[in-house]
């Protein structure tokens, strides 16, 4: 489900796409399903194999083309776009196809799925195709005001669940990754979430596999647990990480742990605006090698985050993008040693002209919990 914002939103995220569009030379934007068409109209796309597409000219009229038996659940923005409805009988991709025709340059939904593209590709000979990320990215990526808002209740209601992990409240020894997942998915929920994307509970080697799949591995005592959680919030995603020692721990995981939340914290503290997205991971990155766990720091620092779980911008060497306000992302490095424990710490982030400003206050010590 979407929520379905103020008409105005809309009409503004579509005259700024379409002031996007004029600079990179694209005449018409081609939006199905994934989350590009709900942010720019409020509808969102039903994954089928009739064919759902608004179709954006760079100026002039836009058109909503959605199969007939789905048009009811459209809220129609007429500021926004016109309503096309087709029926059984008709070829979706002929009335697309007419509708951009002329268009030398055309940008399509990453997410359309390949059988729309491969037939609109042999309709529309002449025009060239390209990512609609290219135009959407940039603008999903610098959040309003609401936007932080939900963000910041997403977090927090994440942040819940992590203090219950905290104080010892999610039983974990002598149950199964797998049930402590779940009993954490339960929990995002009650906590206000309508939707879990991901529950990573990875004890002891496990963790070393930064996305290992919530197993029949029974927790022990000593093991350290990384948990690694988020969902969905009116439409906005939390991600967070933290572990926990079910007892002390051994030195040598206690100094790497001191050597990640270092990083982490100083990659938070640097994700002022006008900074690069590359600088943050860097900062991140150079604590744990002079750490000297440097090739074990084996992914990028961070990830967008929005009304998808990984969206622009990416903190990643390479990624020029300098910080603006609105920006929000993770800050989540972590340090893997293969075949005896791994560690992550993260946090969504937003970029303010005040500075970073947080959305997760969970504890960020390695907690000993008896639970
Ligand atoms: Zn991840
Ligand atoms: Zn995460
Ligand atoms: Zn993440």
């Amino acid at each position: 489900m979407t929520a379905v914002a103020d008409p105005a939103v809309y009409a503004d995220r579509v005259a700024r796409v379409r002031a996007a569009m004029a600079t990179s030379g694209l005449d018409v934007l081609l939006l199905s399903v994934g989350a590009d068409l709900p942010y720019f109209t409020g509808y969102e796309a039903m994954p089928l194999e009739r064919l759902t597409m608004l179709v954006l000219p760079v100026d002039g009229d836009a058109t909503l083309v959605v199969p007939r038996l789905e048009a009811p659940r459209v809220v129609e923005q007429p500021d926004v776009f016109a309503l096309l409805a087709w029926d059984e009988t008709e070829n979706p991709i002929e009335i697309v196809a007419a509708l951009a025709k002329g268009a030398s340059t055309a940008a399509i939904g990453d997410h359309t799925w390949a059988r729309f593209l491969v037939d609109l590709l042999a309709e529309l000979p002449a025009t060239t195709f390209r990512r609609a990320s290219t135009v959407t990215g940039p603008i999903r990526a610098r959040k309003d005001a609401a936007e932080i808002a939900a963000l910041r209740a997403a977090g927090a209601a994440a942040d819940r669940v992590a203090a219950q992990l905290h104080a010892g409240e999610i039983p974990l020894v002598g149950r199964t990754e797998a049930q402590v997942s779940a009993d954490i998915s339960n929990r995002l929920k009650a906590e206000g979430h309508e939707r879990v994307n991901f529950a990573i509970v990875a004890a002891g080697a496990n963790a070393a596999s930064p996305h290992h799949e919530a197993g029949p591995r029974v927790i022990e005592r000593g093991d350290v647990v990384l948990c690694d959680f988020g969902g969905k919030l009116a439409g906005y995603c939390s991600d967070i990480t933290r572990c926990v020692s079910l007892g002390e721990p051994s030195t040598e995981v206690a100094d790497a742990y001191a050597v990640l939340l270092e990083a982490q914290q100083a990659a938070v503290r640097s994700a002022v605006v006008g900074t690069t997205c590359e600088a943050v991971d860097g900062v991140a990155r150079r604590i744990i090698t002079d750490g000297g766990y440097g090739e074990r720091f084996i992914h990028r620092t961070g990830h967008g985050i929005g009304v998808e779980e990984h969206e622009d911008p990416y903190i990643v060497a390479g990624n020029v993008t300098s910080l603006a306000p609105g920006h929000a992302f993770s800050v989540e490095p972590g340090i893997y040693v293969s075949g005896n424990f791994g560690l992550r710490l993260e946090d969504i982030v937003v970029a303010t002209d005040a500075g970073p400003e947080a959305m997760n206050h969970a504890n960020h010590a390695l907690v000993v919990v008896d639970a």
